[in-house]
């Protein structure tokens, strides 16, 4: 798919709790291409307490977004390696204009942009992301609600006891869902009018969201 071939890019637009990272990561594996978590990465640089991670720690606590410079120096810098040069998946990135325009500057020449916007109403969002609870080991996401796991609080896959993102609680939800609305939502215009933009129903089955994004693929699998 290299050479003179274009390269997909896959950036998935909605709001927290729509159900980006399920989806971006089952593209990634069905795709044979790498799925670029802006939030994973900085919570791994805050886990790592590394300069970066102490700089974004209350940010991201707060439910606040991460300065433009610094997003776009972070995903500069993870989509010049190797593995991103067949195309890429991107998961909380753009999220505000600067980062958009930002972007169309630094993509390979070759890319051809793919926006997917999952739509959820305010009240589903919550209660997913309330629900939200996480495996530290493997990394599987559950929801309490939607997708619990067998024993409560332990995961399915190796019984480590789960944790819930310490941004994951109503308050700081709500806010993040205001700071989405005010400063991610235009960038369905900014799609739209760049064309390649698709919408899809969030309030589905995993299943049924999944085959409607890779109906959205134009491009075939690598894998
Ligand atoms: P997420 O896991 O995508 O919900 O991201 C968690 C948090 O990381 C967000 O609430 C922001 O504080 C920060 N963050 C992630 N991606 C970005 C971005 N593209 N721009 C600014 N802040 C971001």
């Amino acid at each position: 798919m290299n050479g003179m071939n274009s390269i997909p890019v896959v950036i998935f637009l909605g709001a927290p709790g729509a159900g980006k990272g399920t989806q971006a990561a089952y593209l990634s594996k069905h795709k044979g291409i790498p799925k670029i978590s802006t939030g994973d990465m900085l919570r791994a640089a805050v886990q790592e307490d590394s300069p970066l991670g102490r700089k974004v720690q209350q940010i991201m606590k707060d439910g606040g977004l991460v300065d433009d410079e610094t997003m776009l120096n972070l995903i500069k810098e993870r989509i010049s390696k190797p593995d991103s040069e067949n195309g890429f998946i991107l998961d909380g990135f753009p999220r505000t204009c600067p980062q958009a325009e930002g972007l169309e500057k630094i993509l390979p020449p070759n890319s051809k942009v793919i926006a997917i916007n999952i739509r959820a109403s305010e009240d589903e969002v919550v209660k997913r992301i309330a629900g939200r609870r996480s495996c530290p080991k493997c990394g599987t996401v559950y929801n309490v609600y939607f997708h619990p796991p067998k024993v409560d609080d332990q995961c399915d896959l190796d019984g480590t006891p789960l944790f819930r993102r310490n941004d994951d609680s109503e308050e700081v939800v709500r806010r993040r869902l205001k700071t989405y609305k005010r400063e991610t939502l235009p960038l369905i215009g900014f799609y739209k009018k760049r064309g390649g933009l698709k919408s899809i129903n969030g309030i589905q089955s995993e299943d049924v969201v999944m085959a409607a994004v890779e109906k959205a693929m134009p491009f075939p699998s690598t894998v």
